[in-house]
């Protein structure tokens, strides 16, 4: 029988009942604005606070450390530009970073580098690892930043981020971490890992598109990304996003309470599509198995067709993705997983499905079941499945 089966939790996340149930008062009665004075106003501003509150306890942070933004690509765009347009003045000009970020990340430091700052892209290990000595070794007296993901969103590689966090403040360098795919996944105290700048995002933790966050260590000033009025401190412009505020308030908390009781549900499913799926002939996973979010499948099937495939789960009412909701529209294979090594071919014939707590074991049966009958189907015709077949193309790394 035909199901419903949303495997995209990378991507987003539907909003929980706990959050919108939290969200509908500021979204109904509760409008006022949290900067006028009157009691309608100061109700919002206090439970902004609240969320505020909630926010930093997830994160083992101080409520002043914590900024609302609009999405984790703003937090991104604040912490590199920030720091560049800060560091700058005092000669440094370099920044650290990983070939597999997001773009968020990637496009704001092309922008900076035409702005004449120098930046370092690291590379991954062929299983979507960044080794502490490499930070290390890329430090330089003019270095401003290292910014490092928590974890990577297409292939769920988990970064040694408390290590890169010692040795960037032993060397005095800042060091940010894109959060987004790690928060509610990976338990994340900022002090203790030595992290100065944090970005999440909502949307990926049951709390609504279009709001998020920035942890900005107390002592670091950045300049503002957003001018205007003085809200979130006189740091973040914009009259305040109440009801998605707390929302993620909302969100965090539940996300937070019990994250190693929620990956022993999940890693065994992810464990279990994994084992199943690689029984089909010429298939890889992408990303090492040690040190992988609970909820992350990536694989590869050449001659599978990303595009075709997504569409043909599509029909049997699954919703995956082929590399990133971001870059799906360009036919650019994911940089993510050439990075680790895949030729084009194979990085074009790839599945990420992103499971989670909401996910059921018949979730996964269906997904087993419905797979390799489209892969096989998509193979039957496909030029270049003939040519792996016939030996005439060979492929590294299957
Ligand atoms: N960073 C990572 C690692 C992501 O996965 C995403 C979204 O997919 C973002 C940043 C951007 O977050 P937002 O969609 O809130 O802008």
């Amino acid at each position: 029988m035909k199901r419903f089966v949303y495997a995209d939790n990378a991507a987003t996340t539907q909003i929980s009942k706990e959050v919108l149930d939290a969200m509908m008062p500021w979204l109904t009665e509760g409008y006022g604005n949290p900067s006028s004075i009157y009691a309608k106003g100061r109700e919002a501003g206090f439970a902004i606070e609240e969320a505020r509150r909630k926010v930093a306890q997830a994160l083992g942070a101080e409520p002043r450390e914590i900024y609302f933004t609009g999405c984790g690509s703003e937090s991104d765009n604040w912490a590199l530009k920030g720091t560049a347009h800060k560091l700058a003045s005092k000669g440094k000009k370099h920044i650290i970073t990983s070939v597999f970020e997001h773009h968020a990340i990637l496009h704001s430091c092309a922008a900076l580098e035409k702005e004449g700052f120098e930046v370092t892209y690291l590379p991954v290990d062929q299983d979507g690892f960044i080794h502490p000595q490499q930070v290390a070794d890329a430090i330089r007296e003019d270095t401003a930043l290292v910014s490092i993901m928590y974890a990577n969103n297409e292939i769920g590689t988990i970064q040694p981020i408390a290590e890169i966090g010692a040795i960037c403040r032993e060397k005095g360098v800042w060091f940010h971490t894109d959060a987004v795919q790690a928060v509610g996944n990976v338990p994340i105290n900022v002090k203790e890992q030595n992290i100065d700048m944090l970005s999440m995002s909502g949307h990926k933790i049951h709390a609504p598109k279009g709001v998020g966050v920035m942890y900005i260590r107390k002592g670091i000033s950045i300049p503002n990304l957003i001018d205007g009025g003085g809200q979130e401190g006189g740091h973040r412009a914009g009259t305040e996003n109440v009801a998605s505020i707390i929302g993620l308030g909302r969100a965090i908390e539940i996300a937070c309470a019990d994250i190693e009781a929620k990956n022993a549900k999940v890693a065994p499913m992810r464990d279990q599509i994994i084992d199943a799926l690689l029984k089909i002939p010429m298939s890889r996973l992408n990303g090492g198995r040690q040190n992988r979010l609970a909820g992350n499948i990536n694989l590869s099937f050449p001659g599978a067709e990303g595009e075709a495939l997504l569409l043909s789960l599509d029909l049997e009412g699954i919703c995956a993705s082929s590399g990133s909701a971001c870059t799906s529209g360009s036919l650019d294979p994911s940089h993510v997983l050439l990075s680790i090594g895949l030729s084009h071919e194979v990085a074009h014939g790839s599945l990420r499905i992103s499971i989670n707590d909401w996910t059921t074991q018949e979730d996964v049966d269906y997904i087993i079941e419905k797979v390799p009958p489209i892969i096989e189907k998509l193979r039957s015709i496909s030029p270049m499945w003939e040519h792996i077949q016939k030996g005439e193309l060979v492929l590294e790394g299957i």
